[in-house]
C-alpha cells in the first residue's frame, strides 16, 4: 500500500515512463530509487542494491562522486548556461572538444555536442547527408545497420536501431536503412559453424546487400563495436576487419557507436581499440559524464569536417544544433569525469576487475543448468539463460526466464538487466574485486531461485 501524495502515488498518477509496461506500472506502482553511494543505490525504504548495470550502462565513477557535484555547482555559479551558436563558445565546451580530439582514435579532428545518444545518431545521419550533398553525391544516403543494434529512439536513430520493439507501431524505419544479420553467434551461428565461418558468412551478406543497393547509394555502416542493448554481443573474431575492408573498398564510411563501449567499458579506452576499428565517426555519451548530466559527442574525421565546413560557408551557416549543444554544466562535468577516470586509472581498473569478472562468470555459471553461454569482455557481460544449452532452446515463452531473474535479483539486492533471456552485467568502472564477488554471490542466489521456479 502506498500513501497518497507519496512519490510512488504521484508517479503512478502522472508519469508516463520510458521503456515500461504502463498498465503493469499502474497496477504495481514504481520502485522509487532515492539515493546512491559508490556502486550502490538505495530505494525509499532504505533497501540497498548493487547497481550491476551502472544505471543505464553509464555511471562509471559511481553514484556519489563529490568532484562531479562540485564541478557542476562551480559552473552553475559562474555561467549556468550559454549556447554555442553563431560563433559563441565557453571554456568547458572548448576544453572538452580539445580533450576529446586528443583522446579519440587517430584521424578524428572535430567534435559536435548533443544531449543524448539518440540526438547524436540523428545528427550523424544528417551530417553525412549534408556531407555527401556538399561533395556532389546526393544519391549516397543510405545506412547499413545490424539487427539487434541499438542506436537510439528518435526518428533517424530509431530507424538505425534494429530491435523490433523500437519499430513496431512507431512506423519505423523512416529513413533509408538496411539491417543486416547480427553477429550474435548464440542466435545466428549455424550448428557446427566455426567463428571464422560465421564471420565470413556475415561479411558475404554485407557484400551482397551492398551489391543489391549499389555502393554509390550507401553513406555509412553504423555499429556498436560490441552490441550492448541488443544483449551484449561480442562479434566473432575477424568480423570488424572484414566489415571495414568491405566498407573501405566501397567508399562506405564507418560509424562506431561507442555510447556504451566508450571510456573503458571493454577493457580499453574505446571499443574501437578492443576490436581494431578505425572509425570515420565516433559517437559517445553515457560514461562521458557518468550520466551525471545529459551529454553526447560526435567526433568526425577531417574529411567529413571539411565537407561540412565548405557547405556551411556556402549556405552561411551549418543549419543544425541544439539549445543545449555543448551545455556548460554538462561539458564541465564531463571534463571532471574524464579527469577522474584518468587520475584513478579507471580504464585499467575496468580491465583488471573486468578480466576477473569474465573469468568468474564463466567459472561459476558456465555449467549452470539454466545457462547457455557467458559472453562479454572487460566490464560488460551477459549470461544467456535457456532451457537446453545443446539446442539453444529457450524456456518458453522466450524472455520469461530473463524477466523472472531481473525481478528476483532485486530481492537479493542486485540490479541487472535482462534483454529477453540474456542477463546483462555492466557495473561501474570503480567496482572492486571484492564487490565483483559480492555481485556474483547475489546473482547466484537469484539463479538458485530461478531454478526452483523453472522446475
Ligand atoms: N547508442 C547506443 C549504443 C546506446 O546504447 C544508446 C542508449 O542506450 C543510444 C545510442 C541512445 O542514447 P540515448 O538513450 O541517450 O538517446
Amino acid at each position: 500500500m502506498t500513501m497518497p501524495n507519496s512519490t510512488a502515488e504521484l508517479d503512478r498518477a502522472a508519469h508516463l515512463h520510458p521503456y515500461t509496461d504502463a498498465r503493469k506500472l499502474e497496477a504495481e506502482g514504481p520502485r522509487v530509487i532515492d539515493r546512491g553511494d559508490g556502486v550502490f543505490v538505495f530505494d525509499e525504504q532504505g533497501n540497498s542494491y548493487l547497481e550491476g548495470l551502472s544505471g543505464l550502462w553509464s555511471v562509471g565513477v559511481g553514484f556519489n562522486q563529490p568532484r562531479l557535484v562540485e564541478a557542476a555547482a562551480e559552473q552553475m555559479a559562474r555561467l549556468p548556461y550559454y549556447h554555442t551558436f553563431a560563433q559563441k563558445t565557453h571554456g568547458p565546451a572548448a576544453r572538452l572538444a580539445d580533450k576529446l580530439v586528443e583522446m579519440t582514435p587517430e584521424g578524428l579532428t572535430r567534435v559536435f555536442f548533443t544531449s543524448s545518444g539518440s540526438e547524436a545518431n540523428d545528427t550523424v545521419v544528417k551530417m553525412l547527408w549534408y556531407f555527401n550533398n556538399a561533395r556532389g553525391r546526393p544519391e549516397k544516403k543510405k545506412f547499413i545497420s545490424r539487427l539487434g543494434g541499438y542506436h537510439g529512439i528518435t526518428i533517424a536513430s530509431g530507424s538505425l536501431t534494429g530491435l523490433p520493439w523500437n519499430h513496431t507501431d512507431f512506423d519505423l524505419p523512416a529513413i533509408p536503412v538496411r539491417h543486416v544479420t547480427s553477429p550474435n553467434a548464440w542466435q545466428n551461428a549455424r550448428d557446427g559453424e566455426s567463428e571464422a565461418d560465421f564471420a565470413q558468412r556475415l561479411a558475404d551478406e554485407l557484400e551482397a546487400v551492398i551489391a543489391e543497393e549499389g555502393a554509390e547509394t550507401i553513406a555509412a555502416f553504423i555499429g556498436e563495436p560490441l552490441m550492448g542493448a541488443g544483449g551484449v554481443i561480442v562479434p566473432p573474431e575477424g568480423y570488424w576487419d572484414k566489415v571495414q575492408e568491405i566498407c573501405r573498398r566501397h567508399e562506405i564510411l564507418i560509424v562506431a557507436d561507442e555510447v556504451i563501449t566508450g571510456f573503458g567499458r571493454t577493457g580499453n579506452l574505446w571499443g574501437c581499440d578492443t576490436f581494431g576499428i578505425k572509425p570515420d565517426v565516433l559517437v559517445m555519451s553515457k560514461q562521458l559524464t557518468s550520466s551525471y548530466m545529459p551529454l553526447a559527442a560526435i567526433a568526425i574525421s577531417d574529411e567529413i569536417y571539411q565537407g561540412i565546413a565548405d557547405n556551411s560557408a556556402r549556405h552561411g551557416t551549418f543549419g543544425h544544433g541544439f539549445t543545449a549543444s555543448g551545455h556548460p554544466v554538462a561539458t564541465a562535468v564531463a571534463l571532471e569525469n574524464i579527469a577522474i577516470i584518468e587520475e584513478q586509472g579507471l580504464v585499467a581498473n575496468g580491465a583488471a576487475v573486468g578480466a576477473a569478472l569474465q573469468a568468474e562468470l564463466r567459472r561459476r555459471f558456465g555449467d549452470h543448468p539454466l545457462v547457455g553461454e557467458v559472453r562479454g569482455t572487460g566490464m560488460i557481460a551477459a549470461v544467456q539463460l535457456c532451457a537446453d544449452r545443446s539446442t539453444r532452446r529457450a524456456l518458453a515463452p522466450e524472455g520469461k526466464l530473463g524477466g523472472y531473474v531481473f525481478e528476483r535479483a532485486h530481492d537479493h539486492g542486485l540490479i541487472i538487466r535482462n534483454i529477453k533471456d540474456a542477463v546483462a552485467f555492466c557495473p561501474p568502472l570503480i567496482l572492486s574485486e571484492a564487490q565483483m564477488h559480492d555481485m556474483l554471490d547475489r546473482f547466484a542466489l537469484t539463479l538458485d531461485d530461478a531454478l526452483d521456479w523453472a522446475r
